[in-house]
């Protein structure tokens, strides 16, 4: 048996979300939005939780999150970095299963049967993304806001996460990165597409696993989680 580990990630400055309460601690239908993540790798299967977050929340994190709802999978609380890929970093170094599924705690609408899916997704292919496919057009603008492209909808989809992947592989692209350029890196996959050879497969995600990042996803992810 494969033993699955889950990074997830709450140690983002949410600056988008115009509130002194980062939006990770924000209340949603009276649970705090880490929660959410936290639980439903707590119930589905995962041997071990790593939790990620700022220095400055890490004693909150273990008295009031951790703690007060019993989590008894998170193994480890750490510090996060400035940017995304160094809180991985970070996290990755407490890893202790052959798979590593990289979550953000601000997706508190992931569903067992996403995590399920990435599971069986990864012992299969060894890297695999949640997604869903574009419902938009997607244009892409130069810096006037002029088209210079539009992609065929058909080969686009949204990237969400968990990402995961097995561990050596995983480890092995991050610590290539470090020595090497980490520019625009703004998810796991493509630290994978850069630094190995490996191909990145995508899984089934849902529309509604949404990243919770201005005051209105708070809202809509509230009465995605009443419909649950
Ligand atoms: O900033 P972004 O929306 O990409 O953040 C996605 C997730 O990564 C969030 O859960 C956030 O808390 C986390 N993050 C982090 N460390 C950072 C930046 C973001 O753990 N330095």
């Amino acid at each position: 048996m494969k033993k699955i580990s889950a990074i997830v990630l709450a140690a983002g400055k949410g600056s988008r979300m115009n509130s002194t309460t980062k939006k990770q601690f924000m209340e949603m239908n009276g649970k705090p939005v880490i929660w959410y993540s936290l639980f439903a790798f707590e119930i589905y299967g995962v041997d071990q939780i790593i939790l990620v977050t700022g220095k400055e929340d890490v004693e909150y994190c273990r008295k009031e999150i951790v703690g007060k709802y019993g989590f008894t999978k998170v193994t480890d609380i750490v510090e996060g970095g400035k940017e995304r890929y160094q809180s991985v970093y970070n996290g990755l170094k407490k890893v202790t299963g052959d798979i590593v599924m990289i979550h953000d705690g601000v997706r508190p609408l992931v569903s067992g049967a996403i995590i399920d899916r990435c599971v069986k997704g990864t012992l299969e292919y060894g890297a695999c993304v949640a997604g869903v496919p574009v419902k938009d057009t997607i244009k892409i603008l130069d810096e006037n806001r002029a088209v210079t492209d539009t992609p065929d909808r058909n080969r686009l989809w949204i990237t969400q996460t968990p990402q995961s992947f097995t561990y050596e592989l995983v480890k092995n692209a991050y610590d290539k990165m470090q020595k090497s350029n980490s520019e625009n890196v703004t998810d796991d996959a493509m630290v994978v597409e850069r630094f190995s050879d490996h191909e990145v497969r995508f899984v089934e995600g849902e529309y509604s696993n949404i990243k919770v990042t201005t005051p209105e996803d708070i809202f809509i992810a509230e009465m995605l989680l009443k419909r649950k």
